[in-house]
């Protein structure tokens, strides 16, 4: 957890992260900022919540509770907590605020957006349910709330196989990221009606690029996101989302790992894991690094910028949420 305890444990936490950079200049460039939100958090009742791909100084230092997006937006009810600061991009801010209406939720950076979020319009999902009557939409969590209010139920990259399989049916649209579709078909068998949408960090790895890792170490585990290109998971040993990723390094213990992923989780994963070598492509998420300590600090003394959701939204969206955390 962050708040007081994380400062007194930073030594441990930066450990890895060290070696690249001495701790003196970290604590210069940071101190300030650390201390500056550790306070502001006091005195505005606020949590942070971190996405597992923020960077260490975020992630370990100041963040309340850390996940994946859902992780983030369910564990938030559950605090006693006025304001919630996203450190994440928009559209998980928008989840946060619609699993938690009474609570004010900020985003440090209006610009942190997502290249899947982006892809698809709620006006293309009515289309496609036009094309496609009776079908049901799975849309991945990594969307607004526009298109989440179009959909009949959420899922995640670590629950869609469950959420696809609990729905009974041949086939699904399942929107908008078509790498993770075809990799739950390839899973389940289930026909996906996909959409073109892509993650920009995932969709850059590729399978020459994995062998050419397995060449240069041989007993590497190769751990891939779902959201890669099939022919990527192909070459994986496993496959998962960040939050299986965590659990699969906690308890398997791989001597060494290369995590097909974005580039921050190896490092946040490394402080956790001294006893595991971290193989470290680095595929980096422009929009998740618009979110800095500065920033964070900034919101919170600003109190800026609170993320609103149209009322017409509000209960469709959140309730294609709530039907995927019914499964
Ligand atoms: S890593 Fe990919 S899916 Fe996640 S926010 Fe960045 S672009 Fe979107």
């Amino acid at each position: 957890m962050g708040g007081p305890n994380a400062l007194q444990s930073r030594d441990r936490l930066y450990e890895p992260v060290s070696r690249l950079m001495a701790w003196e200049d970290w604590e210069r460039l940071y101190a300030d900022d650390i201390e500056a939100i550790l306070r502001l958090k006091q005195e505005r009742n606020a949590v942070i919540l971190a996405h597992n791909y923020q960077t260490p100084e975020i992630f370990h230092c100041v963040a309340d509770i850390r996940g994946d997006s859902l992780a983030l937006a369910r564990d938030a009810q559950n605090l006693d907590a006025d304001v919630i600061v996203m450190a994440g991009v928009h559209f998980m801010a928008e989840t946060a605020k619609l699993m938690n209406p009474d609570k004010t939720v900020l985003i440090p950076d209006e610009r942190a957006g997502c290249s899947l979020a982006e892809s698809i319009t709620a006006e293309d999902v009515r289309k496609m349910k036009e094309r496609y009557p009776g079908v049901p939409v799975v849309t991945y969590v990594n969307s607004t709330a526009d298109v989440k209010a179009e959909t009949d139920v959420c899922c995640t990259s670590g629950n869609a196989k469950r959420v696809v399989e609990s729905l009974n049916v041949p086939r699904v649209i399942m929107i908008p990221d078509e790498f993770l579709a075809q990799n739950i078909q390839n899973e389940t068998g289930i026909e996906m009606l996909t959409w073109p949408g892509h993650c920009e960090v995932h969709e850059r790895f590729t399978p020459q690029e994995i062998r050419q890792y397995r060449r240069m170490h041989p007993d590497v585990t190769v751990i891939a996101h779902p959201e890669c290109p099939p022919e990527v998971v192909a070459e994986a040993d496993y496959s998962g989302s960040t939050a299986n990723m965590i659990d699969y390094v906690a308890t398997q213990k791989p001597e060494k790992v290369l995590l097909v992923t974005e580039c921050s989780m190896s490092d946040n994963l490394a402080t956790l894991n001294p006893e595991t070598e971290f193989v470290r492509p680095c595929n980096l998420c422009p929009h998740m690094k618009r979110i800095t300590l500065a920033g964070i600090r900034r919101a919170l003394e600003n109190m800026e910028t609170p993320v609103t959701i149209p009322s017409a939204l509000e209960a469709p969206a959140r309730a294609a949420v709530e039907r995927m955390l019914a499964i």
